[in-house]
Parts: structure tokens; C-alpha cells; sequence
């Protein structure tokens, strides 16, 4: 009998022998995308993401693993834009010590060699589940238990990462960015925590880095707040498919509300452009990180808006990079 492994590979063998239509139209499709990024890169690497009129940005790129660091540098991003960190806790069996996280950052700050890693504290919670929190069953759980609202209220599991992250610090340019933030409460109270762990390690003789301190942007409380919020951070990422979520009240994991789903939505775009305008009073830069910053068409809107930073897929960076040397905000 085979075994599944030896199953799989039969199957592979046999596919590849007899390919489907739809297996040929896929790897038709991959081939054409992996010319095109060939081609991107021989043109653009190591050029600046500079409109023809010389505003220039950061384009960055969103990673969940190590693994996923090869491809940001294959593609020449400026540095990683989003850290989504609860991997490492989605794929654990249990909580992840202090060791093997510090272990993940300090390999990723190493390889990005100087560049900037923004790390987001852990993001559990609603669509991401890992059996061993014991999160009670909720109604609404995107509004519920989650993010910084888990860490606020266990700070064990809090102080772990910080103190993995502070540690990797000295190993590379670490920022740290907390979700999840609906007031100055929290962001402060977060803060102080970060605080306790530093002069914790202090006093243990370890060695940190400066660490940059920011915040998402998901929620209108924090759009509504941003000049407040501005002044106690250094960055804002806008997180924005959970910004359009929680703006549209339209559920992201719900296939049924894609034709009510507006990705461009007046009110998400006002919102985006609220919170630049409040950021930049308080010398704070602002980011997008979520799917819209690798939405092309969006572009130019977000550089007139005063955008200092797109955090995209590693596949999207040079894209976005090829779309903004085309562009002349001057006209
Ligand atoms: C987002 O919501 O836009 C985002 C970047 O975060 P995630 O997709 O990890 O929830
Ligand atoms: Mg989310």
C-alpha cells in the first residue's frame, strides 16, 4: 500500500507526464510572472523609489517567517515593512520562549544587514487562533480578544517578545510596532512595558539597539486620534485591510460581502490621508502596509496624500518601485 508521501509524488510524476489544462495554464502564468520580475530586476535594482520630479519613498516588504526574507532581498526592498510575527506562534505547539523568538528576530535583523525590520507584536486573535491561548469562543471575534488587548492583559506573554525583540535589537535597525491601538491609554501603557523590559536587560548587561516605536493604524478611534497618538510614536503603518474592515463594518473573512467590499472607498482614502496630515504635524512618518499599498492604481494618490512609506509583498516591490519613477506629482 503507499504510504501518503509515496502517494504525492505518484501524483506529482503522473501530472507532470499528463498535465492537465489547468496545470499548464498555471505554470504558463508563473512562467510569464517569473520573466516579468526578471526583467523588473535588471532594470531597477538597486535604483531609488524616486518620482521624475524627486519625491522619493521607502518601499519595504511584509514578511510572517525567515524563510520569507530571501525573496525581500532577491527583490531589493528597502527593509521590512511588517514583521507579522503571530506566525511564530501559529506555528508553535506551545508559547515560543523568549530564547527562540530572540533566535528568529536577531537571524532576520542579521540578514536584512542594517536595514530596517519593523516587528509587529504578536496579532492573535480573530482570524488567527492558536489552540494553546485557550481564547474563549467569541461572537464577534474581530472585535473581541485580540492583539494588544491579549498582551495588555497578560503581561508575561508580552514581556517574552519584547525582551526577544530588544535583544535582536543589537544585531540590526529593529522597530517595534503594537496593533490593535484604540487609544493613548494603551499606547502608553504598551509602552511602559517596553520600558520595564529595557532596564530589566539593562541591569542583566545586555546589549540593545535603538529601537524606533510605532503604531498600527486599523481602527477610525485611532485615525480620530492620530494627532494624539502621533506625539507618543515615531511611526504609524496603516494597517489597511483591517482600517477598511472596521470602517465599511464589512467582515474580511466573509466571501458573501465581496460585491459591498470597496477597497477604494472614499472613507478609507480620507482616512488614509487624515492620518498623514495628523502624523506629519507631530513628525511622526506614516506607511501603509496592508494589500492596498501594492495596489499600483493607488499609487500617485498616496504620494500626493505625502505617503513616506508602502510595505508590500516581496513580489510587489518593484512594481510599485517601477510605478512611482513614472510618475510627476509636479503636473
Ligand atoms: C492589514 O490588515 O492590512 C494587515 C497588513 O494585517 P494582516 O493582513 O496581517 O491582518
Ligand atoms: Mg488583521
Amino acid at each position: 500500500m503507499l504510504v501518503d508521501g509515496e502517494a504525492r509524488t505518484t501524483l506529482a510524476v503522473v501530472s507532470l507526464i499528463e498535465p492537465t489544462n489547468e496545470l499548464l495554464e498555471t505554470l504558463d502564468k508563473k512562467r510569464v510572472y517569473d520573466m516579468q520580475q526578471r526583467a523588473l530586476l535588471q532594470e531597477l535594482k538597486k535604483k531609488p523609489n524616486i518620482t521624475l520630479d524627486g519625491t522619493e519613498i521607502n518601499v519595504y516588504a511584509n514578511i510572517g517567517n525567515v524563510s520569507d526574507v530571501g525573496m525581500v532581498l532577491q527583490n531589493d526592498a528597502g527593509g521590512i515593512g511588517l514583521f507579522r510575527s503571530e506566525f511564530i506562534y501559529l506555528h508553535s505547539e506551545t508559547f515560543p520562549t523568549e530564547e527562540e523568538q530572540f533566535a528568529i528576530y536577531k537571524r532576520v535583523a542579521e540578514m536584512m544587514g542594517g536595514k530596517k525590520v519593523i516587528i509587529r507584536t504578536l496579532d492573535i486573535g480573530a482570524d488567527k487562533q492558536a489552540d494553546y491561548f485557550n481564547l474563549p469562543k467569541e461572537e464577534n471575534p474581530a472585535l473581541g480578544f485580540r492583539a494588544i488587548r491579549i498582551c495588555l492583559t497578560n503581561h508575561d506573554i508580552f514581556k517574552t517578545q519584547l525582551r526577544a525583540i530588544l535583544r535582536a535589537s543589537a544585531f540590526g535597525t529593529v522597530s517595534i510596532m503594537f496593533p490593535m491601538i484604540i487609544s493613548v491609554r494603551e499606547l502608553v501603557d504598551a509602552k511602559e512595558v517596553l520600558e520595564e523590559c529595557r532596564q530589566e536587560l539593562i541591569a542583566e548587561g545586555k546589549k540593545l539597539g535603538d529601537v524606533e516605536i510605532g503604531i498600527m493604524i486599523e481602527t477610525p478611534a485611532a485615525v480620530m486620534l492620530a494627532e494624539e497618538l502621533a506625539q507618543e510614536v515615531e511611526f504609524f503603518s496603516i494597517r489597511t485591510n483591517d482600517l477598511t474592515q472596521y470602517t465599511l463594518a464589512i467582515d474580511r473573512q466573509n466571501p458573501k460581502l465581496d460585491p459591498f467590499y470597496d477597497s477604494h472607498h472614499p472613507a478609507v482614502l480620507r482616512m488614509i490621508e487624515q492620518t498623514i496630515k495628523a502624523a506629519h504635524k507631530h513628525d511622526c512618518w506614516v506607511g501603509i502596509c496592508g494589500e492596498l499599498g501594492a495596489d499600483t492604481s493607488l499609487t500617485e494618490t498616496f504620494l500626493r496624500m505625502g505617503i513616506d512609506e508602502l510595505s508590500v509583498n516581496p513580489g510587489s516591490v518593484l512594481g510599485v518601485r517601477k510605478t512611482i519613477r513614472s510618475l510627476d506629482l509636479s503636473k
